[in-house]
C-alpha cells in the first residue's frame, strides 16, 4: 500500500512516500520545497516527479496520505482527516498559528489534488495521553482548564520513533514491538526489563520528552509548541506574568505581544543574527557574545528539563538526540551531557565528533551504564504505519500482528 507522508510548515511542505505491507515499511522517495506560499503547486510538483521518477505510474496508485497534524480542540489519536478534523484545526489556529492553518490548508489541497486518497491525520499530541494528570494540567482556574488549558505536549511521533529505534539498539526487541504496538495496543501493564529514556528532539523547534517502557510520561512543550525550550524564533518558557506586564509597559497589544513571542523570540531573540544554529555557531566562533549566550542558554535549558525527567524517572538509562540541531552539533551535544560522570554517563569524544550527518549511532563510552545515542528522525515512519493500520483495520483486516520497520 502506497502512502505518502505530508510534513507542512506555514513555509514548507516535505514528503515521504512508502510502500507498506505486513512485513514492513519501505521508503520509496522523499523531498521537499521550501519558502513555499501555496501547497497546490508544490502537490502537482511533487506527483510529477514521483511519476517521473517511476515510484507511482499513476497519481491514483498512492492509496492515502498521512498528515502529522499538530494539536486539534478536543481532538487527539489517529483519525480520518475529515472536516471534524478541519474544525478541530481551527479551534486552536491561535495556539499554534505557524502549523494548525498550515495543516488544514494542506488537508484541503490533497483533498482536491488526490480525490481518491484516504486522508489520515496523526495527532503530535496521541503520545502524551498517558501521561499522568499531575504532569498534564496547570494551575489555573477551572474555567481556563474547561476551555481546554492544559500541557498537551507536541514532537509525539518523533519522539515515539525514538523509543522505538533506542529500545532497538539497546537490544530491547520485546520493549521496541511494544512501543511500536502502542497506540493499537495501549500501554498495557510491562513486566519486561525497564528502560528510561530521555529524548531530545532538537531542531527548529525543541523539546525533551521522557519515556518510560516506551510510554510518555512527560514533555517541555505544554500547551503551545511556543513552550519549553527556545524554539528558532518562538519563545519557550516563559512566565505567564511577564506577558501583561510587557504590554503594559512597552505598549504592546495582544497581536504585537503574541508575534513577538511567536517570530521573534528564542534563538533568534537572543542571538539577533539568525533563527538557525548554523549562522548563529558561526557568529559566536567569530566572537559575538549574544550568539555565544544564545547557545548557552539553549544548553542549560535543555539540561533543566532532562534533568528533571531523570529526577522524576529514578534515572535514566539513556539520552537520546534527534533532529537538525540534534544529529549534527557534537559540541551541543557534549555540553548537554557534560559533568554526569558520576550518574554513569561519558561521552566518547572521538565517537562523537566524528558520527556522520544523518547516521545513528552510541556517542558514549562502552563502560557508561546511561547511555548517549544520536538517532536520525523518522516521524513520518510512525505516521506511516499508523496511516497503514488504520486502514487495515477499517478493511476488515486482521490488525498487522508483525512488527512494521523500515
Ligand atoms: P530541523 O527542524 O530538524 O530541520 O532542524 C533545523 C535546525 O537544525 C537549524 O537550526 C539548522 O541549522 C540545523 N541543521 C539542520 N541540518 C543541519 C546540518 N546538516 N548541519 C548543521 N546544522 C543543521
Amino acid at each position: 500500500m502506497k502512502i505518502l507522508i505530508a510534513n507542512l510548515g506555514s513555509t514548507s511542505f516535505k514528503y515521504r512516500l512508502f510502500d507498506l505491507d505486513e512485513a514492513g515499511a519501505t521508503l520509496l522517495a522523499e523531498g521537499g520545497f521550501e519558502r513555499v506560499e501555496e501547497f497546490t503547486p508544490c502537490i502537482e510538483s511533487m506527483l510529477e516527479t514521483l511519476q517521473n521518477d517511476g515510484h507511482v505510474a499513476a497519481k491514483e496508485e498512492i492509496e492515502a496520505v498521512g498528515f502529522k497534524t499538530v494539536l486539534g480542540r478536543g481532538l487527539s489519536g489517529c483519525v480520518e482527516a475529515d472536516d471534524r478534523v478541519l474544525e478541530a484545526l481551527h479551534g486552536f489556529d491561535d495556539v499554534a498559528p505557524a502549523h494548525n492553518p498550515a495543516y488544514a490548508e494542506g488537508i484541503r489541497c490533497f483533498r482536491d489534488a488526490l480525490p481518491q486518497a484516504r486522508r489520515v491525520a496523526l495527532f503530535e499530541t496521541a503520545f502524551y495521553q498517558w501521561v499522568e494528570p499531575a504532569a498534564r494540567e496547570y494551575a489555573v482556574p477551572r474555567s481556563w482548564r474547561d476551555i481546554g488549558i492544559r500541557r498537551y505536549g507536541f514532537h509525539g511521533a518523533s519522539h515515539k520513533y525514538v523509543a522505538e529505534r533506542s529500545a532497538e539498539l539497546l537490544s530491547e526487541e520485546a520493549l521496541a514491538e511494544r512501543t511500536r504496538r502502542l497506540y493499537v495496543d495501549g500501554p498495557g501493564h510491562w513486566t519486561g526489563r525497564s528502560l528510561r529514556v530521555i529524548s531530545c528532539h532538537l531542531g527548529g523547534s525543541s523539546s525533551v520528552a521522557s519515556i518510560k517502557d516506551g510510554v510518555a510520561m512527560g514533555v517541555s512543550m505544554g500547551f503551545s509548541p511556543q513552550s519549553g525550550l527556545p524554539q528558532n524564533n518562538r519563545v519557550g518558557d516563559l512566565d505567564a506574568m511577564a506577558v501583561p506586564y510587557a504590554c503594559k509597559a512597552l505598549g504592546l497589544s495582544v497581536e504585537e505581544a503574541e508575534k513577538q513571542l511567536a517570530s521573534q523570540s528564542g534563538l533568534l531573540g537572543l542571538s539577533e543574527v539568525s533563527n538557525d544554529i548554523r549562522d548563529i555557531r558561526k557568529a559566536a566562533a567569530s566572537g559575538d557574545g549574544k550568539a555565544q549566550f544564545a547557545l548557552d542558554f539553549l544548553v542549560d535549558s535543555i539540561r533543566h528539563w532532562a534533568g528533571s525527567f531523570f529526577f522524576k524517572m529514578g534515572g535514566a538509562d539513556a539520552i537520546c538526540f534527534t533532529a537538525g540541531i540534534g544529529e549534527n552539533h557534537p559540541e551541543i551535544r557534549a555540553k548537554v551531557c557534560a559533568g554526569l560522570e558520576s550518574f554513569g554517563l561519558r561521552i566518547d569524544n572521538e565517537r562523537n565528533a566524528s558520527l556522520r550527518s544523518g547516521r545513528e549511532g552510541y556517542i558514549s563510552t562502552d563502560d557508561s551504564t546511561f547511555k548517549a545515542l544520536v538517532i536520525p528522525a523518522n516521524e513520518e515512519l510512525v505516521v506511516a504505519r499508523e496511516v497503514y493500520r488504520k486502514l487495515r483495520r477499517q478493511e476488515g483486516a486482521k490488525a498487522p500482528g508483525a512488527p512494521i520497520r523500515n
